[in-house]
This record gives C-alpha cells, sequence and structure tokens, in this order.
C-alpha cells in the first residue's frame, strides 16, 4: 500500500473520532421495531417515521425518530437533534 493511502486511512480514523464534523442532512432508514420494520426518514431537518404512532399522534416523533436522534447525536442540525417533546423525555440525552 502506498504512503499516501496510508495517510488517508489514518485521517479517516481520526474523523471518524471527530463525529461533530458530520452533519446528515437527509437521510432513510429501515428501522427493526419491537413489532414490525419502519421506514425512518429525515427530509430537510424534518422526521417521519411509517409507525402508527408517528401517524397518530401530532407531536411528530416516536420512538424510532427518538433512537434515531439519540444514534447520530451530533452529526444532526440543531432542528432535526431536538424537539420540545423530546428534550422532555430525556432531558440526559441533551447534556
Ligand atoms: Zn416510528
Amino acid at each position: 500500500m502506498n504512503s499516501s493511502i496510508i495517510g488517508k486511512i489514518e485521517k479517516a480514523h481520526r474523523y471518524a473520532r471527530e463525529p461533530e464534523r458530520v452533519r446528515v442532512q437527509n437521510l432513510e432508514a429501515s428501522f427493526r421495531g419491537g413489532h414490525d420494520d419502519y421506514t425512518v426518514r429525515l427530509t430537510d431537518g424534518r422526521w417521519a417515521c411509517s409507525c402508527h404512532t408517528f401517524a397518530s399522534h401530532a407531536v411528530g416523533t416516536c420512538s424510532h425518530v427518538m433512537a434515531m436522534q439519540q444514534l447520530l447525536g451530533v452529526m444532526l442540525s440543531d432542528d432535526a437533534r431536538y424537539d420540545r417533546d423530546t428534550e422532555l423525555a430525556a432531558p440526559a440525552a441533551t447534556a
């Protein structure tokens, strides 16, 4: 392996430990829930989920969206990272 590639790999390892460098703006993921598989989407900072809870509640979140917010953490914009209801439900995650 040439030294140029080795340098890039080392840089990638460093970058991977600095997730705040990354901003996820759009995303589509399949989420294996407790009862079924769901599709979770982030589009221009707004979350959506195909589950029943998300569709039937006006709060705009569900356990799948909340889990994605925790997984992605600092890689999300402020708008996508928190909404008021999530913040109230999990104050420790905002610290
Ligand atoms: Zn959901």
